[in-house]
């Protein structure tokens, strides 16, 4: 299992230092994979609370591009300088707050994985997208669109996230996750067989008291957490929930 935190666009850099400390110390001994993924700008101080730990840190987005003329923008080399193991890329905030299409998402995961990042590429269905019948064709084309044909093993995880389910407290159902995880799984088996066993998160308003029936649902690798992350009890509990 693997366990991310997606803090968003939350909190000040001394609120930042007290729940990575919150999470150090109340990490349980065997504990799934652990990463949290902090505003750019608190990289660093969070960095230096968790060395030493065994919890991840990671960016919320990247340039696909290299380096160079793209203000405000922030490369892989940048994450991987403040010490960021991972990056999440393509999450639907990013895809409708700044218009990110398959395609610019495709460039980031290839630079994710050039600078040696482990890479959280999530995808999703808008509820438009779920009604119409088309939630799992979206998924199939997000993937084939933001995928790349050759890559290190291991080093991507997909997080389907619904993005009607995200921050609003809906939850897909255990059947509907089941059955397009299920789905992601095969895509992977029969298209991208290098990541075929990968970790595959559910993300879409888990909490601590809804995550053991999804952590027990086929095919679910974990979670990416949003608004639960941002109280250390609360995704301690969900961390406790898959072991
Ligand atoms: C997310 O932003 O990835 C997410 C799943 O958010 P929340 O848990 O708040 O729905």
């Amino acid at each position: 299992m693997f366990i991310a935190g997606n803090w968003k666009m939350n909190g000040t850099v001394a609120e930042a230092e007290a729940l990575a400390q919150a999470l150090v110390d109340g990490l349980p001994e065997g504990a799934p994979a652990t990463a949290v993924f902090p505003p750019a700008l608190h990289l660093g101080a969070v960095g230096k609370v968790l060395e030493g730990s065994k919890i991840f840190m990671g960016g919320q987005d990247c340039s696909g591009a290299e380096k160079g003329a793209h203000t405000g923008d922030i490369s892989v080399s940048m994450l991987a300088d403040m010490g960021a193991r991972g990056v999440i890329v393509g999450h639907s905030e990013r895809r409708t707050d700044h218009g990110e299409s398959d395609a610019d998402v495709l460039a980031k995961v290839k630079a994710g994985l050039s600078a040696g990042l482990g890479v959280v590429l999530c995808v999703g269905e808008t509820l438009e997208e779920r009604d119409s019948g088309r939630a799992e064709a979206v998924v199939r084309e997000q993937l084939g669109g933001s995928l790349p044909t050759d890559f290190p093993a291991g080093s991507v995880v997909i997080a389907y996230e619904p993005v009607w389910a995200i921050g609003t407290g809906k939850v897909a159902t255990l059947s509907d996750i089941a059955a397009m995880h299920g789905m992601i799984r095969s895509w992977l088996q029969d298209n991208r067989p290098e990541i075929a066993k990968t970790f595959i998160l559910y993300g879409g308003s888990v909490k601590a008291s809804n995550a053991a029936e999804i952590f027990a649902t086929d095919e679910v690798g974990g979670a990416l957490v949003g608004g639960a992350s941002l109280k250390s009890d609360d995704f301690l509990g969900i961390i406790a929930a898959a072991m």
